[in-house]
């Protein structure tokens, strides 16, 4: 069989790994290239196959840079069948869907403020041919073995990470490759931990953290410390959040807290169409993680959930103190905007960062005390306090690899080191060879490999 990485090989986005079988071709994950320029540049490349010539997307989970691509794919003649889990396919669903509106939007206004150097700006994909996707989708249970031909064979395991993600584990050719997909932490506060690999003649590792270990802080306490200093103030908090995990992470953290009597009554509001969809999502696939139904409803019952922009308006315009949880998470966009063009000016208000800022984003340049910030085309002076709660990371980090590596009862062929910068991805390397022996290698973007 031939492997081929076209995608996420010494960076942390665009994942796709090309397996090609006894004329059988099998894409592990389609994900879209983040980030700078010339990696989202890649996303307009053809695949080096045609893609109807692709029989299955097997896919891990429902982050964007796992599924972003599969409208392209499908657009290129993709017929086959994707699977996935129940649950990714429902995220997969929301992100894709989101996706195509931010493409579409990003269009338009190329072509508004010509900016663009074609012609006509064009979208990667719009939501109609996100949508186009859906009939793809073949949902699978965890731990059952799904024929894929008569000779090749996948099983899907949960991997922690986000609701519905999975290691998939392929046979074929009396071989087993094992793909990672993102793996979570073994003491995740809303997942479990990851089910690790026993037999593997192949590994195919995530290494983002592969060079970091997360620090020892306690989030939550960290989080009632700042509300309560901000409440004391009459300020207002808000939390520029991803809408599916680190939303619910964040909710239901709050929630433990206003439960145990130490953050005061007000408004915990929720402020994103998205974030609502993906708390019903979390709601409806409770196998997938450690919140109880009754928690649950209680979590839902505490905040105030806004879809309605004239909601968003009022809620803006309400003076008292209130903890706004808004999209999006590295201040891009969404309606966190909205909320900062009012609160960033004002000395009480406290902005907590919770997640991964890429480097050029507004949620960067906050966290770096930018003194002054540009919405919507005017600058604001920063006079709130920002502050920045580390330790909510939803990946593995060093020891987290090495330990999901730990049951492997053979030692494999070899271990793919994939989804990193070339950094993480080498000292990973040399920690799993120390710990284990194992053979690693760090494949290049396109190169491909005989196994
Ligand atoms: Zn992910």
């Amino acid at each position: 069989m031939k492997v081929k990485f076209i995608g996420a090989a010494g960076t942390v986005t665009g994942s796709k790994t090309l397996i090609e079988s006894n004329g059988i071709r099998i894409l592990i994950d389609c994900g879209l290239f983040q980030g700078i320029k010339p990696l989202r540049e890649l996303n307009w490349q053809p695949l080096p196959v045609l893609a109807s010539t692709i029989d299955f997307v097997l896919l891990t989970h429902g982050h964007l840079d796992h599924c972003g691509w599969l409208p392209r794919l499908v657009d290129q003649g993709f017929k086959g069948k994707i699977y996935c889990s129940g649950p990714t396919k429902e995220i997969a669903e929301l992100i894709l869907l989101d996706s195509g509106k931010i493409q579409e939007e990003e269009a338009e206004k190329a072509n508004k403020e010509k900016y663009s150097k074609h012609e006509v700006a064009e979208p990667l994909y719009n939501v109609e041919q996100a949508r186009k996707v859906f009939p793809h989708f073949r949902v699978v249970n965890t731990n059952e073995a799904v024929p894929l031909d008569a000779e090749i064979s996948a099983v899907f395991v949960n991997a922690g990470h986000i609701i519905g993600a999975c290691s998939i584990e392929l046979k074929l050719e009396n071989k087993i490759l094992v793909f990672s997909g993102d793996i979570g932490r073994d003491n995740d506060v809303l997942m479990y931990p990851p089910t690790k690999p026993k037999k593997a003649d192949y590994v195919f590792l995530e290494s983002t953290y592969g060079d970091r270990l997360h620090p020892d802080s306690d989030p939550k306490s960290e989080l009632e410390m700042y509300i309560n200093n901000t409440f004391q103030r009459g300020g207002t908090v808000i939390i520029p959040s991803f809408a599916v995990e680190r939303a619910q992470m964040i909710m239901y953290l709050l929630w433990q807290l206003k439960e145990e009597g130490k953050i005061p009554d007000m408004p915990y509001i929720i402020d994103s169409p998205m974030g609502v969809s993906a708390f019903e999502i979390f709601f409806e696939n409770r196998k997938w993680h450690k919140v109880s139904l009754e928690d649950c409803i209680a979590i839902n019952k505490m905040f105030t959930m806004i879809t309605d922009y004239q909601e968003t308006i009022d809620a803006i315009y309400n003076k008292h103190p209130k903890v706004v949880i808004a999209a999006s998470g590295m201040v891009t966009g969404g309606r966190v905007l909205s909320y900062l063009e009012r609160y960033i000016i004002l000395p009480e208000t406290t902005v907590i960062i919770v997640g991964y800022q890429a480097e050029g984003t507004r949620g960067r340049k906050l966290l770096e005390g930018a003194k002054e910030v540009k919405i919507y085309g005017k600058y604001y002076p920063v006079e709130a306090k920002i502050l920045e709660i580390e330790g909510l990371s939803a990946h593995a980090d060093q020891k987290g690899l090495l330990n999901w590596l730990s049951a492997l009862e053979n030692k494999p062929e070899k271990v793919f080191l994939v989804h990193s910068e070339n950094q993480p991805a080498d000292e990973l390397r040399i920690k799993i060879n120390e710990t284990y022996g194992f053979d690693c290698s760090i494949p290049l973007m396109g190169q491909e490999f005989e196994l």
